[in-house]
């Protein structure tokens, strides 16, 4: 199993032994590694977990064949919608309506969440509420960049595992890097001193997914700026100062025209052959929320 998948010794160990005694949680994280090796390490998971052959997955039953052409009817992938920049409650709800339903084949249906990262505290709630009450037929795999993103609920209700270290290290300095720029540029938007984007926007002209992954934690802070304004307390980046700030500095109209604001910038980020363009872009429309 994970033959041509770049994860640990240990995560192999433990599934393949899991697998093997039928011992596997009904809900699984697994986070480290690349989002391309999460999903096929979740999409074996799947595999083994609706195989008919002796050694699971076996990779030639009928039942693996369709799981391995993602055409298992068992097997479902939620991901996050192109356009959109969070898996919505919606979403989940949908899964919720699913998972009652028995398996058309097997015995297990299986649910991959992929980047459960980008599930709102809504929808990780909704995914909750399942998780409280399993049904012995249902197995969940969510995966993410690295759980911390998850609610602390969600999180004690499953069992987590870790695909990589070396390239979960490397991934989280990445985002600890737009973490950084992220709480920088909203520091300045809501500060006293010089509005100076231009100089923090500098590297995102040779680095789209840096850029990408900055909007993305800028939104998120948006967002849980948001949920303090309204009087919520469940927030996705816990207690930090730039959230505070931009929750005490900007109205709430604001804060949700600098969230919409983000959201455009992000579709624009996936059409956009210039990416110059688009941070000049990005510069103007929230320097004009913030002035306005
Ligand atoms: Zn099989």
């Amino acid at each position: 199993m994970f033959e041509n998948l770049s994860v640990t010794e240990s995560f192999k160990n433990s599934i393949t032994a899991a697998i093997r005694m039928s011992k596997l949680s009904h809900a699984l994280i697994f986070e480290g590694a690349d989002e391309a090796t999460r999903l096929s390490a979740a999409k074996e998971v799947a595999a083994a977990l609706v195989c008919k052959g002796e050694d699971k997955p076996c990779k030639s039953c009928n039942a693996c064949l369709k799981a391995l052409k993602d055409s298992h009817p068992d097997i479902h992938i939620l991901f996050k919608e192109k356009d959109s920049t969070m898996i919505k409650v919606d979403a989940v709800r949908e899964i919720k309506t699913q998972a009652l339903i028995f398996p058309n084949e097997g015995t297990k249906s299986v649910f991959i969440i992929s980047e459960a990262q980008y599930m709102n505290p809504q929808a990780q709630n909704a995914l909750l509420k399942i998780f409280e009450e399993p049904s012995s037929h249902v197995c969940f795999i969510l995966t993410c960049t690295s759980k911390s993103s998850l609610l602390d609920t969600v999180i004690s209700r499953a069992t987590s595992y870790t695909l990589g270290e070396g390239l979960a290290s490397s991934e989280k300095g990445e985002d600890d890097k737009a973490v950084i720029i992220a709480a920088e540029l909203i520091s300045s938007l809501v500060g006293e001193s010089e509005f100076d984007f231009l100089k923090k926007t500098a590297s995102f002209i040779k680095d789209k997914k840096l850029f990408r992954e900055v909007i993305e934690r800028m939104i998120s802070f948006s967002r849980d700026a948001l949920i303090l304004q309204s009087g919520g307390k469940e927030l996705l980046n816990g207690e930090r100062e730039e959230v505070r700030l931009l929750k005490n500095r900007f109205t709430q109209k604001k804060t949700f025209e600098l969230t919409e604001s983000l959201k455009s910038l992000s579709a624009d980020l996936d059409s956009s052959a210039n990416l110059n363009l688009t941070v000049t872009r990005f510069s103007s429309v929230l320097y004009g929320i913030k002035v306005n």
